[in-house]
């Protein structure tokens, strides 16, 4: 995945706080934000903060990281579920694989995601880390 400096600095105000969207229609919040909804497809959205801290319900390891990604390898994907039960699809850091467990309270923060070509371009964005 290639962003142009246009897409990160169009994207910015997303990855640097943990923003979904609300649909105006039926109530349901979702991540990552849409303009659509995808439970009723409705164009009335709003964009919305969502919770920092949420629970891991279900994880993957993955042995080959994409070039680029300021990460080693095995990379932790975990499906969190938000404190107001919005689900998050998203990199797990600062844990050991094998110490990953349904129900592991985690929070996001913020971390350099990406590192881009020759000009060493960074890409921040949200991770998620246990909470001790
Ligand atoms: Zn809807």
């Amino acid at each position: 995945m290639i962003m142009s400096p246009a897409r990160v600095w169009r994207e910015r105000g997303s990855r640097l706080r943990l923003e979904g969207s609300r649909c105006k229609k039926c109530g349901k919040m979702f991540y990552p934000p849409k303009p659509s909804c995808p439970y009723c497809s409705s164009l009335e959205t709003e964009r919305i903060e969502l919770p920092r801290k949420g629970k891991v319900i279900s994880w993957t390891i993955e042995y080959t990281v994409p070039e680029g990604y300021r990460a080693e390898a095995p990379l932790v994907i975990a499906l969190i579920e938000l404190d107001n039960g919005v689900k998050v699809l998203s990199a797990l850091t600062d844990v050991e694989p094998d110490k990953v467990y349904d129900g592991m309270e985690v929070e996001a923060v913020l971390r350099i995601l990406w590192v881009e070509g020759a000009e060493g371009l960074i890409v921040y964005g949200i991770k998620f880390v246990p909470i001790q």
